[in-house]
């Protein structure tokens, strides 16, 4: 999956989730989205890959994965305080491995990802609207879509650009776009955004 989609669906789950658990949703969704950070370890073997490889067969931190979220599980159950922040951390981790997962089975289809990201932003769309109660919905879902539009259309663009097998660079670019992304809506949203919380 594209860097994009990955923080615009991080950014989503962590909106149901602050608002489920009453956990504050900036630094929850801060760290769901760098959670998203697994993608650098496509530089190791990025001489394998043309940019539509199962990475769940190819890169280390993938492949690998399930010790990443037990670790989440184990350091839950010592730190009971933040147990509920470690699991949503392994689930963003979990969910990254599912969001690859479906990407390699609709081959990397520019017009199969086309649909599932007009659904992903439909279903962002409607979770803000229910989950932000204190700052503008609309501003945070504004913010997510441009950061999901441009961070996957330079991804797609040094894809067609440049061999991938062949310049890092290619790898290297999606991962500094989420830390700017991610650095820019922990800026802009810290103290300004308050969800509605479950009665449940
Ligand atoms: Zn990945």
């Amino acid at each position: 999956m594209y860097t994009g989609d990955h923080i615009a669906i991080s950014a989503t789950l962590a909106a149901i989730a602050s608002r489920r658990f009453s956990l504050n949703y900036v630094t929850l969704a801060t760290c769901m989205i760098l959670a998203n950070l697994v993608d650098l370890d496509h530089l190791f073997y990025f001489h394998l890959d043309d940019g539509t490889a199962n990475s769940l067969l190819l890169h280390p931190l993938h492949i690998y994965s399930g010790i990443l979220v037990f670790a989440c599980g184990v350091f839950a159950l010592i730190k009971k305080e933040k147990a509920m922040f470690s699991f949503l951390i392994g689930f963003a981790i979990a969910t990254h491995m599912c969001a690859d997962s479906l990407a390699h089975f609709l081959h990397y289809n520019y017009t199969s990802l086309f649909i599932y990201d007009m659904l992903e932003l439909v279903l962002m769309f409607f979770v803000f609207k229910k989950c932000v109660c204190y700052g503008s919905h609309l501003k945070l879902f504004s913010f997510m879509v441009a950061q999901d539009i441009l961070i996957t259309f330079a991804q797609w663009l040094s894809l067609i650009q440049w061999e991938p097998q062949k310049e890092i660079f290619v790898y290297i670019l999606p991962n500094i776009l989420l830390v700017i992304a991610t650095s820019l809506f922990w800026l802009i949203f810290k103290s300004k955004i308050e969800m509605h919380h479950s009665r449940t």
